[in-house]
C-alpha cells in the first residue's frame, strides 16, 4: 500500500503542493466489518425482518465507536441514528387472470411466460380492467428539452399504453439521446411514470434483449414477485394501475394482429413525427387482487458536523440491505449473504465516518448515509431524496459506494453509467495522485448510471455518482481484474456465494477509499458548488434551486 502511493507521489506531483496527507485505512477492520454483516447470523439482511434490527444495532455501534455522531430522524429534540423509511408492500394473490383479444377472439396470457405483470403500487390492492384498447406509443418519451414527444396529445384514458424499452436513438446510436448511451428516457421506471402523467390506465413494456441490457429471465424474475414502493402521499400520480411487460414475439404478434408491422413501426418511432398508433380490433383486460401492506424499514445516518457551514452538506451513500433468505443455491446454501454487495460499502461508509471523525473537522457537515432496500428498487434513497434530512438544495454533492472490490489495489476506478459532472472531473484530478485514471463505463447503454442508489439525488438535481473499483489490476493487469469480475457476477452476484473470503487483501478498497475520503474532504472543505455538464438532463432541475446556495 504504501510503497504504491509513495511512488506514485513521486512520479506525479513534483511540482503540486500537497495538501495533508489522507488517513491510511485499516485493512484489518474492513475485513473484519465485512466478515460480520455478511456472516450467516446476518440473514443477508433483508429489510424490515429481525436481521434488520442486528445489522442497524451493528452498524450504529460501529459508527459510535468510530466517533461519529448521530445524523437522522429528530426525536424528543434529539437526533437518532436512523430514518424511518416506510414502503409499501404488494404481492398478487394466486393467478392473474389476464385476457388478450384480438380481432375477437380471446386468448387467456400467461404470467411469467408471455407477460409479466407487477403487483399494484398505485394505492389499490386490485386491478380490474375489461377490454381496454391498446395503443402504441413508440418510445413513450416526453422530452420538452429535446423537442421529443411520443405522445403528441394521444387521449390515453382507459387504455393501455404499449412501449419500447431504451431510448429513441439506441438502435441507431446516433441523435438527440446520447447515441447508445441511455438517457434516463430509457429506463422502464421513467416509461412507467410518464404513462401514470399521461393518465394511461396501464403501461406494456415491450421486451427486446439488446435495448433492455437482459433477457426475459430477469423480467420475469424482477416483476412477478412482490413489489415495494415507498409509501406516497399521491401514488397514482406515479403509478399506472396496470405495469407490465410483454415478450417480443407476443408483440410482433399483436400488432400484425391489427394488420401493422412491428419492425416498421418501432423504425418510425426512432423519428420526431412518430405518432401513437391504436392496435385496432384489440384489448386487454386483467383481473387480479394483492395483498398490499406497509412496512416499516431504516436507513442508518450518521454525521460529522461542518465547523463553519455546518448547514451544506457532502454525503457518502451505500445500501446495508441484501436480498435476505431465498431460494437455495446448488449447495443448498439458503442465504444470499452479500459480502460484496453491499457489506463492502457499508464498511466503507464506517471507516470514512472514522477517518472524518478524526481527521481536521471538516468546514461542511458530512453525512454517512447507510440507506435501506436498495435491492427493491433504490428506495431508501429515494425515500431520504424525497424526505431529505438535509436540505437537497444545499447537498454539495454525493458520493455512493456499492459492490466495492476487496481484491488488490487498481491502476484505474469507474463510475456507474456515463455522466458528465464537476464531482467526476474531481475524482478524476484526485485519482492522478494515486496514480489511476478513469475508465468509462464500457457498456453506458444498459443505463446503470439509474441503477444505483446516486441516482435518486441525481434526478433531484444533486451532483451524485456511484463510484466503482477499477479492474486494471497492479498485480496481474487487466487479465486478472477482468476474470476476477467475471467469476463475481457469474458465480457470485446476486447469489448465495457471495461470501468473505480469507484471502481477500482489502488493500485496493483501503486505497479507494483515500481516493474517496480526498475528493469529499476537498469538496467539504471548499464553498464551491460543482454542477451537472451544460447538456446534461440533471442541471435544470438543480438551477432550480440556485438561489438557496449564494
Ligand atoms: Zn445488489
Amino acid at each position: 500500500m504504501k510503497r504504491l502511493i509513495l511512488s506514485t507521489l513521486a512520479l506525479s506531483t513534483c511540482t503540486l503542493a500537497i495538501a495533508a496527507a489522507p488517513p491510511t485505512f485499516s485493512t484489518q477492520r474492513l475485513s473484519a466489518e465485512v466478515k460480520t454483516l455478511s456472516s450467516d447470523a446476518f440473514e443477508g439482511r433483508g429489510p424490515a425482518t429481525p436481521a434488520e434490527t442486528r445489522t442497524i444495532d451493528y452498524v450504529v455501534a460501529q459508527m459510535k465507536a468510530a466517533g461519529v455522531q448521530p445524523g437522522g430522524d429528530i426525536v424528543d429534540g434529539k437526533r437518532t441514528w436512523t430514518q424511518a423509511v416506510p414502503l409499501l408492500r404488494s404481492a398478487i394473490v394466486g393467478t392473474p387472470a389476464l385476457t388478450l383479444t384480438i380481432d375477437g377472439k380471446p386468448q387467456a396470457l400467461t404470467q411469467g411466460e408471455q407477460i409479466a405483470v407487477r403487483a399494484p403500487t398505485n394505492g389499490s390492492n386490485s386491478v380490474t380492467i375489461a377490454d381496454a384498447p391498446l395503443v402504441f406509443v413508440g418510445y413513450g418519451v416526453k422530452a420538452p428539452e429535446r423537442q421529443w414527444d411520443d405522445f403528441k396529445g394521444v387521449d390515453l384514458r382507459g387504455k393501455i399504453a404499449v412501449v419500447l424499452i431504451n431510448d429513441p436513438d439506441f438502435e441507431t446510436g446516433k441523435g438527440d439521446f446520447g447515441g447508445k448511451a441511455m438517457t434516463y428516457y430509457g429506463r422502464w421506471t421513467y416509461k412507467y411514470e410518464e404513462a401514470a402523467r399521461q393518465g394511461a390506465l396501464g403501461m406494456l413494456v415491450i421486451h427486446e434483449t439488446a435495448p433492455a441490457s437482459y433477457g426475459w429471465a430477469t423480467v420475469k424474475n424482477s416483476n412477478t414477485n412482490t413489489m415495494f414502493d415507498i409509501v406516497r402521499d399521491k401514488p397514482a400520480e406515479v403509478h399506472p394501475e396496470l405495469e407490465g411487460w410483454i415478450q417480443r414475439d407476443l408483440a410482433v404478434a399483436m400488432f400484425k394482429g391489427a394488420g401493422l408491422d412491428f419492425e416498421a413501426l418501432k423504425q418510425k418511432a426512432q423519428t420526431r413525427d412518430f405518432r401513437p398508433v391504436v392496435l385496432k380490433g384489440e384489448s386487454l383486460s386483467a383481473h387480479f387482487k394483492a395483498d398490499t401492506k406497509v412496512i416499516t424499514s431504516h436507513n442508518i445516518v450518521g454525521r460529522v458536523e461542518g465547523s463553519k457551514r455546518p448547514d451544506e452538506t457532502v454525503i457518502y451513500s451505500g445500501h446495508w440491505d441484501h436480498l435476505g433468505v431465498g431460494a437455495p443455491d446448488a449447495r443448498g446454501d439458503r442465504i444470499y449473504n452479500g459480502a460484496v454487495d453491499n457489506a463492502t460499502g457499508t464498511a466503507a461508509l464506517i471507516e470514512l465516518g472514522r477517518a472524518f471523525a478524526h481527521g481536521p473537522q471538516p468546514e461542511r457537515s458530512v453525512i454517512f448515509l447507510n440507506v435501506t432496500a436498495e435491492e427493491k428498487g433504490l428506495l431508501g434513497s429515494e425515500y431520504y431524496a424525497a424526505n431529505p434530512l438535509y436540505p437537497l438544495a444545499k447537498t454539495a454533492g454525493v458520493l455512493n459506494v456499492d459492490a466495492l472490490d476487496p481484491h488488490g489495489p487498481a491502476h484505474n476506478f469507474t463510475i456507474s453509467g456515463s455522466a458528465r459532472l464537476g464531482l467526476l472531473d474531481d475524482l478524476i484530478a484526485a485519482a492522478k495522485s494515486y496514480g489511476m485514471v478513469y475508465t468509462p463505463d464500457p457498456k453506458p447503454e444498459a443505463g446503470y448510471f439509474f441503477r444505483s442508489d446516486h441516482f435518486s439525488f441525481a434526478k433531484r438535481g444533486v451532483p451524485a455518482v456511484s463510484f466503482g473499483s477499477g479492474n486494471d489490476w497492479v498485480d496481474g493487469g487487466v487479465a486478472a481484474g477482468k476474470a476476477a469480475e467475471d467469476d463475481y457476477t457469474e458465480k457470485r452476484y446476486h447469489q448465495p456465494a457471495d461470501e468473505w473470503r480469507a484471502d481477500w487483501s482489502f488493500t485496493g478498497m483501503a486505497r479507494d477509499l483515500q481516493l474517496l475520503y480526498t475528493v469529499g474532504n476537498d469538496l467539504a472543505n471548499s464553498d464551491a458548488w460543482p454542477d451537472w455538464s451544460k447538456d446534461s438532463e440533471f442541471r435544470a432541475i438543480r438551477d432550480k434551486s440556485a438561489a438557496e446556495r449564494k
